[in-house]
């Protein structure tokens, strides 16, 4: 007995986490700063911690009514009706149930190249095949139309991250127009906005008031600091929105999840201060950092230090977790996540004096 042939599957390699970094090098994980991974440097909304500790007493039922709570409030947001909200576990659940819905085995994809990983696995659980289009570092990574279609050949799903990870960099919503113009009438063009919170541009929720070919991806892992909880969700067009009930997991987002996104939603003042912070922390990247950066409308600024894994060893024996971009692709390259002031000012001064031995 063996599973199905796997041979094309990746592992998806995760930012390493303080306890394991912490054990493996015998330091304290207090003394541990990890900008690896795009979490919250503030921790979660404390107004979801108390929800969380509400729902703890429910947790033996099913969550049908905070399920539906919570839909009901982002379909409010966003002004659009509760069926387009499809909650998932995390964005990743949610790019799962797309997948789902849009592949048939065989269809292709189209990811960006370097970008997150996640895409191609998830097409690839669904029996879809993964193309590639290529972000250059020579053109500063720009994301345009352009880029997408000189790459584009009939992909059902095309995906598009804005701002994009690990770059920074986002497109303007006429590109992503441009894209669902230009592509196939069963193309589908996914916008993730995973980062969307932290620049104050349009979304792209916008352009499904007119059209059906566009989907956008929405975390409560990244602004409202909620990761831990796994709770995303896509908004989709009215036309096929109905589709979620035929493929999503029963009770895909749970009680604890719902609960706790129901209050994140209503806490302005702690993503408020995520957003200024992250705001600062990346100007403060770009003029402090002794290696060229790339201008980011994320919580993380992408820099070039040459042997991307070495500066990371080296970095991490000094207590600060990067995310060394190998994996994207970049070995020259190291994602640092906008920690608190304080996080950010001893990640650089670190990284800058590793820059210079
Ligand atoms: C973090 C992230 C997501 C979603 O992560 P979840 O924790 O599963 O919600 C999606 N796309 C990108 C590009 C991300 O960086």
């Amino acid at each position: 007995m063996e599973p199905r042939d796997l041979s094309s599957h990746t592992v998806y390699q995760a930012g390493r986490g303080i306890e394991e970094v912490a054990r493996e090098l015998g330091l304290d994980p207090d003394d541990l700063v990890k900008l690896a991974s795009n979490e919250n440097p503030f921790g979660p909304s404390p107004a979801a911690v108390a929800a969380i500790e509400d729902a703890a007493g429910s947790a033996h039922s099913y969550p049908k009514a905070s399920h539906a709570d919570l839909t009901e409030k982002l379909a409010d947001e966003w002004g659009v009706a509760p069926e387009q909200v499809w909650l998932g576990n995390g964005g990743d659940g949610v790019l799962d149930y797309l997948a789902r819905a849009m592949l048939e085995p065989g269809d292709e994809v189209l990811v960006p190249e370097p970008g997150f990983a996640y895409y191609g696995m998830s097409a690839r659980f669904h029996h879809g095949e993964v193309a590639e289009y290529h972000l250059s570092k020579d053109d500063d990574f720009a994301l345009n139309s352009e880029t997408v279609l000189s790459d584009y050949d009939g992909q059902r799903i095309v995906y598009l991250t804005s701002p994009h990870n690990p770059t920074g960099k986002r497109f303007e919503l006429d590109a992503i127009e441009e894209i669902a113009d230009e592509t196939g009438d069963d193309a589908l063009v996914l916008v993730d906005e995973a980062y969307g919170e932290f620049h104050d541009g349009p979304s792209a929720v916008e352009l499904l008031e007119t059209r059906d070919d566009v989907a956008v991806l929405r975390t409560f892992s990244k602004v409202y600091g909620l990761a831990g909880v796994r709770l995303g969700y896509g908004v989709v067009p009215e036309e096929w929105a109905d589709a979620y009930a035929r493929v999503n997991t029963p009770f895909a987002a749970s009680e604890v999840a719902c609960r706790a996104g129901l209050a994140a939603l209503d806490d302005d003042d702690h993503a408020e201060r995520t957003v200024e912070t992250a705001a600062w922390s990346r100007e403060y990247m770009y003029e402090d950092v002794d290696a060229h950066t790339w201008e980011s409308h994320a919580n993380f600024v992408l820099a070039e230090v040459g042997d991307a894994a070495g500066v990371a060893d080296e970095l991490q024996r000094r207590g600060i977790i990067v995310r060394d971009c190998t994996s994207f692709g970049l070995p020259e390259c190291v994602r640092i996540t906008c920690g608190t002031k304080d996080e950010t000012r001893r990640a650089v001064s670190e990284l800058n004096e590793v820059l210079s031995s």
